[in-house]
């Protein structure tokens, strides 16, 4: 079985507009990196292997957590979709992602 692809979010990926959008916007409650979201981001998860971030609601972080921990479990790893680093099974979620509070 080949290894899912994996983001911190999942399926968030920024591009430069939004991060140049978001730096306009310090001030402003950071929105969830899931774009059918209209929460307030709570937590800024970003991949040790390649530093690649991305904000998410209290939710979505633990959406994003459950995945990763059954793409570990079932499919036995895990592949970053930014830089190729493969995270095999048993690493756990904090050792694969890096989570700061807001
Ligand atoms: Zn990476
Ligand atoms: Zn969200």
């Amino acid at each position: 079985m080949s290894a899912p692809a994996l983001t911190p979010a999942d399926s968030a990926i920024f591009d430069e507009d939004v991060i140049t959008e978001m730096e306009e916007h310090l001030d402003e409650p950071i929105a969830c990196g899931i774009e059918t979201c209209e929460k307030e981001a709570a937590w800024r998860v970003s991949l040790r292997c390649c530093g690649d971030s991305t904000f998410l609601c209290t939710p979505h972080y633990f959406v994003s957590r459950s995945r990763l921990g059954w793409s570990l479990i079932w499919a036995g790893a895990a592949q970053c979709a930014v830089c190729g680093t493969v995270f095999r099974h048993p690493m756990s979620y904090d050792a694969i992602v890096r989570v700061v509070p807001l």
